[in-house]
């Protein structure tokens, strides 16, 4: 039961469905939905509604605390740098793993662990 994640929907609890009643029989209430995982939110959230219920309370104090921007970014070669890679399982072929610069369109090989690795970037 610890291990299960709630959903951090403001509103999650009000919404009616039979899955959200929990309780003791006589006391059932409608309850936050917990689960060991979710899928909207990076995980934090069991539906899209409960994900916007949470942006349209909290969106602008976040988007505050972590910086807002307040300059249009610019792509530039230097900033170009994004991985992609080509599907072959159709052709029961590995998949191949690349940097492309969106600006210049120069390719660079990269090997599958570096492109699940976020940390790893050619950008500056
Ligand atoms: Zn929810």
């Amino acid at each position: 039961m610890s291990n299960l994640k709630l959903c951090q929907g403001p509103d999650c609890h009000t919404y009616h469905t039979q899955d959200r009643v929990k309780g003791i029989k006589g006391s059932k209430t409608n309850q936050t939905r917990r689960r060991s995982s979710f899928y909207y939110g990076g995980g934090n959230f069991c539906d899209q509604r409960c994900m916007y219920d949470w942006f349209r309370k909290f969106g602008d104090q976040a988007v505050n605390y972590f910086g807002r921007t307040t300059e249009p970014k610019h792509l530039i070669e230097e900033n170009a740098w994004v991985k992609d890679y080509d599907y072959n399982g159709y052709r029961n072929l590995p998949d191949v793993h690349y940097f492309v610069n969106k600006v210049t369109r120069e390719r660079r090989p990269l090997t599958k662990q570096q492109y699940d690795d976020d940390n790893y970037t050619l950008n500056t």
